[in-house]
């Protein structure tokens, strides 16, 4: 069996650990990082670090990229292509890939790892998304970029405090906004704390309204007797794709319109280092959080006007750069991927019915456009935001990765057989 691996850019180095993430933090103790999924110390003993230790992003993308140099070393039937597959057809003896050169390659499976899309910003006025000022990958645009002045990021989760934070190293002051429809802010991380017993918190997982009674319930319980509420905000984290499995697609959608940026703000927690920088340029106002929704741009000499509305009336702050910090477009219908635009075309692949990412079985299996499952096409990680809602974070990506090749490998020993 031969594996082939794709990918332009350096294994490791994907949206979330590039090189302009140096001094971005992970937002989870090394001890639940580890990517070999049968040894959880292998992040610790491989950068000598302390369990709870958040490292940098940067340095974890280096970890990944050596594992698997690593594994790669000791397995001649194991290779890495340097370019994008940018097309994918099924042939008579499974499938026809096709790179960026036009080489092709055959393959009995094919596993979707595409990772997370730049935001989505069809929401925006025409005349932000076209300004020089304004930024629409959060992720590779670094802070000396920005023209210098006060930043916008839209939105405010994690990406955002992570510019936020690193604002503080520009050397001309200015401000800092965040402006998000909802207005929550990023908890706090705290490394040390573990997962308490979920079976003991009588969680009522029926809908999403009973489920959020419930957790903040047990919440101020777990604070009221001494414990902290992010014990119950991890345990959460196991049995969170069973339950989102459990629910209508209604359901779903309701969680998504009504809890979801709660939740977010309380799963996705934001490294104390990060938070403190957060918390210090507030204190000296050179960090202001903002509610409201864009609705109108225009360009002045001065900068860029940003329109927006709450609560029925409109406010404008006029900045020199606007971040999109909304995270990433699930939508395959506005992906820009080559691949998964070739994929919509063939019919292999279609989005699931929330547009969060790909339509596939729990197990990630594609469904294709006829609604048929490919056992042969399946997606990890983020894609399959819309069928597992867990899935974008190294322990469930990780875990996803492991159930693949477990099914690929008995597969093979049958048919050696
Ligand atoms: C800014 C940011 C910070 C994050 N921080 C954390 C964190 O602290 N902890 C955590 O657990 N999770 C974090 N995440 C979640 C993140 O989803 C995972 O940690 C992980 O990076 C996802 O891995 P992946 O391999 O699916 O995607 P990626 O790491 O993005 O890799 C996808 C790869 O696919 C390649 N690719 C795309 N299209 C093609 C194509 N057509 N052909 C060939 N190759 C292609 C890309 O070049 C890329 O190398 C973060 C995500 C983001 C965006």
């Amino acid at each position: 069996m031969r594996l082939r691996l794709f990918s332009p850019e350096e294994p490791g180095r994907g949206a979330a650990y590039g090189d302009i993430s140096a001094q971005w933090l992970m937002n989870g103790p090394a001890r639940a990082m580890s990517i070999i999924a049968d040894d959880s110390g292998h992040l610790v003993s491989a950068l000598r670090c302390y369990p709870e230790t958040l490292v940098t992003r940067e340095r974890f993308g280096a970890y990944v990229g050596a594992t698997l140099r690593a594994a790669l070393a000791e397995r001649p039937q194991m290779c890495i292509e340097r370019t994008a597959v940018i097309d994918i057809d099924r042939g008579r003896h499974g499938f026809v890939l096709t790179d960026s050169r036009g080489h092709r390659f055959r393959a009995r499976t094919v596993v979707l790892a595409l990772g997370n899309a730049i935001p989505a910003d069809d929401f925006l006025p025409h005349e932000l998304r076209e300004s020089r000022r304004y930024f629409g990958d959060p992720w590779r645009t670094r802070i000396d970029e920005l023209p210098a002045g006060d930043m916008l990021c839209i939105g405010s989760g994690l990406t955002a405090m992570d510019r936020v934070a690193a604002f503080r190293h520009t050397m001309q002051g200015g401000t800092a906004y965040t402006l998000a429809r909802h207005g929550y802010l990023p908890a706090r991380e705290a490394p040390e704390i573990r997962a308490c017993r979920y079976s003991e918190l009588g969680i009522d997982e029926d809908t999403p309204l009973s489920l959020f009674r419930t957790v903040r319930t047990a919440m101020s319980r777990r604070t009221a007797a001494g414990g902290d509420w992010r014990e119950v905000a991890e345990a959460l984290r196991n049995p969170s794709q069973r339950i989102w499995l459990g629910w209508t697609t209604a359901q779903r959608r309701r969680f998504l319109e009504r809890l979801a940026a709660l939740w977010g703000s309380l799963r996705y927690r934001v490294p104390p280092a990060t938070d403190d920088a957060v918390i210090a340029l507030r204190r000296a106002g050179r960090y202001v959080p903002l509610q409201g929704e864009i609705v109108a741009a225009s360009e002045s000499e001065h900068g860029i006007a940003i329109d927006y509305r709450r609560r029925g009336e409109r406010h404008q702050i006029t900045v020199a750069s606007v971040v999109n910090c909304t995270g990433p477009n699930g939508d395959l219908h506005t992906n820009p991927n080559p691949l998964i635009r070739a994929l919509l075309r063939r019919g292999l692949i279609r989005r699931d019915p929330l547009a969060l990412g790909l339509d596939a079985t729990s197990y990630g299996e594609a469904i294709d456009a006829e609604g048929l499952v490919d056992e042969r096409l399946i997606a990890v990680g983020p894609m399959l935001r819309g069928i597992l809602f867990e899935s974008t974070a190294v322990p469930e990506i990780v875990e996803q990765a492991r159930a693949i090749a477990i099914r690929i490998a008995r597969e093979r020993e049958g048919r050696v057989a």
